[in-house]
């Protein structure tokens, strides 16, 4: 137990319900919400909203017939149509082995090689810097830098580089800039790439990240802890890998805050036309309000009803225009009678979820707070700002409060268990925790209990893989998650607070492993449970192409012989 360990308020933009209650100096940890209403509730109501689109996310998985896909019990024809279509090896187009294959040692021999090809790529990714750097460093010995000459020793090199590799000048460029950067800045990184444990576009977002950093020891420093920690890092998508890397420089160089501060200065909305009736917004916000905004036009584009015609995109547009008009829904195109998009009440209001220490909020402490849902950082003297209009709500550390009684976690522990993970847990995935479902890491039905040692965030698509796919997962006390593939391979997830705000990853409590049950009993009824898709991949692809074939050729025969008749499940055309 850690005793008001971890403490502090949400808070929202609207107003200040309360203040934080930090009750034990540096380790005091405050979750915020902003609540921000970005659309206003006055004007004309549009008809729709469609209870549909907020059901639950469809998933990415191959669609297949209904089979028991339960580790060493599956069997049958389930998913073949796909494998038997593309695979060529003879292991996955044996249609009756292949969900068995998947579970047993086969396949891990596959993805071994996998593996080991990855790694000879991010190993010659740094061969290939490191000879750069080789040449690089032999012309600057020859000729020196020739800094004053309009072509120099680096636009010489660069020349050089580029009829060799047979590539544009810019990325040559490039190649000869990481290498500079390996050899110079990052040597130790640099190594991590030579031996293959990170790839090249991780590389590359680290040089990117540090490059601020003057102080040659600080940079040491920085390079050092990163090289600590970056073969580590499992599956880091760009976003979070950027934010990561910019917690660890944020840390060892207060300068490159102060630097965003002033980029925040910058903030602006500029629209000019760009003729035939559309115009263009660009715009730099400060992080919540965009990501509210962003929320409000993905909210404003489901109020329409399944047979709208138009895009997300084209929706998210037309959003712009109906927020600016202060409407609460968007007008369905669907043209139908009985339109059903009316009959469901508007979005909610945009609520942004802020973590931040106690000490960020009252402007005490530099530590940089997170957004649930974004990478980014967000500095502390911007908090401060942010908190005093917001509603703060308490963020407890459950301690070793014991499991909950019900299936559904209570509102604290949700929010405690979300603050922890920030986004989804599974390998890779960097959705946000508030879109996540809070999963049973032992299922419920199994005697696992509702508690945050035994709770993670997984999003839909990830909480049907792990559920339907063969991947189990281990959780420990910290809110680490050791996952095993089908093939048998181990993955190691971390909380995603861990670095930031280490303190909500103190131990929830070791918990007795449950009862075992038997099983098998529910698996029968599993591959039903099944979300099923409305529309195959393959029938998607072809009405892509068929859309897109018959535009070409109307195209076409309009510029040969005046426009085309229409075909009869056209729109009329405009005259
Ligand atoms: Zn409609
Ligand atoms: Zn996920």
């Amino acid at each position: 137990m850690v005793p008001g360990a971890v403490a502090g308020g949400w808070f929202g933009l609207h107003e200040l319900n309360s203040a934080t209650e930090a009750t034990s100096g540096t380790n005091a940890v405050a979750a915020a919400t902003f609540r921000r209403v970005v659309g206003l509730t006055m004007g004309r109501a549009y008809p729709g909203d469609d209870a549909g689109r907020n059901g639950p996310r469809r998933s990415g998985i191959i669609s297949s017939s209904p089979a028991t896909m339960r580790a060493g019990t599956a069997r049958g024809a389930a998913g073949c149509s796909y494998l038997d279509r593309y695979g060529a090896l003879d292991i996955l187009s044996e249609p009756a082995g292949i969900i068995e294959c998947m579970f047993d040692g086969s396949s891990a021999v596959l993805v071994e090689r996998i593996a080991a090809a990855a790694r000879a790529e991010n190993q010659a990714a740094g061969q290939r810097l490191a000879v750069i750097g080789e040449l690089d460093v032999m012309r600057l010995r020859e000729v020196g830098e020739r800094e004053t000459w309009c072509t120099d020793t680096q636009e010489a090199v660069t020349a050089e580089l580029a009829a060799a590799l047979t590539t544009t000048q810019a990325l040559a460029a490039s190649y000869l800039y990481y290498s500079r950067a390996m050899r110079l800045r990052l040597p130790r990184v640099g190594a991590l790439l030579r031996a293959g444990y990170i790839d090249y576009r991780m590389f590359q977002t680290i040089v990117y990240r540090t490059d601020l950093i003057t102080d040659p020891d600080v940079m040491a420093a920085v390079d050092a802890q990163l090289a600590a920690k970056a073969a580590r890092w499992p599956g880091m998508t760009q976003g979070r890998l950027a934010a990561q890397v910019d917690r660890i420089v944020a840390r060892a160089d207060g300068d490159a805050l102060r630097r965003r501060r002033e980029r925040q200065a910058g903030r602006e909305v500029s629209i000019w036309d760009s003729g035939e009736g559309l115009t263009e917004i660009f715009g730099r916000l400060i992080t919540t309000d965009a990501h509210a905004v962003d929320a409000r036009l993905d909210a404003l584009a489901a109020t329409v009803c399944a047979g709208d015609p138009r895009t997300r995109n084209q929706r998210r547009a037309d959003a712009m225009g109906a927020l600016a008009a202060g409407a609460d829904r968007l007008a369905c195109r669907c043209a139908r009678p009985d339109c059903p998009a009316g009959a469901t009440p508007p979005p909610v209001p945009v609520v942004i979820h802020v973590i931040a220490e106690a000490a960020s909020l009252d402007g005490t402490a530099a530590t940089p707070a997170s957004m649930i849902g974004a990478d980014a950082l967000i500095p502390a003297e911007l908090i401060a700002d942010l908190a005093r209009s917001a509603t703060l709500r308490p963020l407890v550390h459950p301690g070793d409060a014991p499991p909950e009684a019900n299936y559904t976690p209570s509102q604290a522990l949700a929010d405690f268990v979300r603050c922890r993970d920030l986004t989804c847990r599974f390998p890779g995935c960097d959705r946000p925790a508030r879109h996540c479902d809070l999963d049973h890491t032992i299922a419920y039905a199994d005697g696992g209990p509702t508690h945050a040692s035994n709770l993670t965030c997984l999003c839909r698509q990830h909480h049907l893989i792990k559920t339907f796919w063969g991947w189990h997962d281990h959780q420990l006390p910290d809110g680490t998650l050791i996952w095993t593939a089908p093939s048998g391979q181990t993955y190691i997830t971390t909380p995603g607070s861990a670095l930031l705000f280490p303190t909500l990853c103190v131990p929830t409590g070791q918990l007795a492993p449950p009862q075992p049950t038997p099983t098998g009993s529910r698996c029968a009824d599993r591959a039903a449970m099944m979300p099923q898709r409305r529309r195959t991949r393959a029938q998607n692809r072809t009405a892509r192409i068929t859309a897109e074939r018959k535009h070409n050729r109307q195209t076409r025969q309009a510029a040969r012989s005046g426009p085309a008749p229409p075909d009869t499940d056209d729109e009329p055309p405009p005259f």
